[in-house]
């Protein structure tokens, strides 16, 4: 079970002012939820609070059965993928595919395993033992999404993960996306700032606005609003 509620959630940086005010979501197991708004409304801060990157000033965080406000990333039943993709330069693809499991003491075969399926899932096998400078943006951003897929984790998060990549990839991405969140039926919580990533990809979308839910709702319905 992969439901994610934030339940009066808010967030101050320091003694700042809450950047997210009150922020209630019940996000459904396997649910592809998109969150968008102007810049600074602060949509990375609460995906980050939900990946376990920042401190939760107030509310409850439940990921599954479980209150994660005080868990640390890597115990969390999640996996993010960054907008900057965030590969170690120096290790291959299947290197940087492997890594996080092998800290795990994944034993090799399994490691091998799943590596080999993300990278077939991901149509990037040719390219394992490559170092990310040889490769093009689309194919590191890929290897990004295969390093949170051999994790197999309940929910993936993504930051703006097609940003980076040209109006043709990340035309092709989206739809791969789709694909994958078909594929592995796990629940996704995704940042952008682009109208039709989050009309094609949301089965709902959450419209912030200076740190509070303006509306949460399918994108027919916010499509059909005056
Ligand atoms: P968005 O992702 O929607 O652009 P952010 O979550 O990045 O918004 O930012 C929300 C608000 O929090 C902004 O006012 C921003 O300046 C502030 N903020 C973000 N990160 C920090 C930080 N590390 N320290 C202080 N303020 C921050
Ligand atoms: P180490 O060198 O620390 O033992 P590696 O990550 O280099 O670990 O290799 C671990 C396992 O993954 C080995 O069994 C190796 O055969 C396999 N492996 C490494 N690179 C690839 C690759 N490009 N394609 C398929 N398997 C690989």
């Amino acid at each position: 079970m992969s439901r994610v509620q934030l339940d009066h959630i808010a967030k101050a940086y320091g003694n700042g002012p809450r950047v997210i005010r009150d922020v209630n979501l019940d996000i459904q197991d396997k649910e592809f939820v998109v969150l968008v708004g102007p810049s600074g409304c602060g949509k990375s801060t609460l995906l980050r609070m939900i990946a376990g990157l920042e401190a939760i000033t107030d509310g409850t965080l439940l990921i599954g059965d479980r209150r994660v406000n005080d868990v640390p990333p890597n115990e969390r039943d999640i996996a993010m993928v960054f907008q900057n993709y965030a590969l170690y330069p120096h290790m291959t693809v299947y290197e940087n595919m492997a890594f996080g499991l092998k800290l795990r003491n994944m034993p090799k075969t399994e490691i091998k395993d799943r590596v080999t399926a993300a990278a077939r899932l991901l149509e990037i096998e040719n390219l394992l033992d490559r170092k990310p400078k040889d490769m093009s943006g689309g194919q590191r951003q890929r290897v990004a999404i295969g390093r949170a897929i051999v994790r197999n984790p309940q929910v993936f998060l993504f930051d703006e993960p097609l940003s980076n990549l040209d109006a043709k990839l990340r035309g092709q991405m989206r739809i791969e996306l789709q694909k994958l969140h078909r594929d592995l039926q796990a629940t996704m919580i995704y940042v952008t700032h682009d109208q039709i990533e989050a009309m094609t990809l949301g089965n709902r979308i959450v419209v912030l606005r200076n740190g509070d839910v303006q509306q949460f709702d399918t994108p027919i319905t916010l499509y059909n609003q005056p």
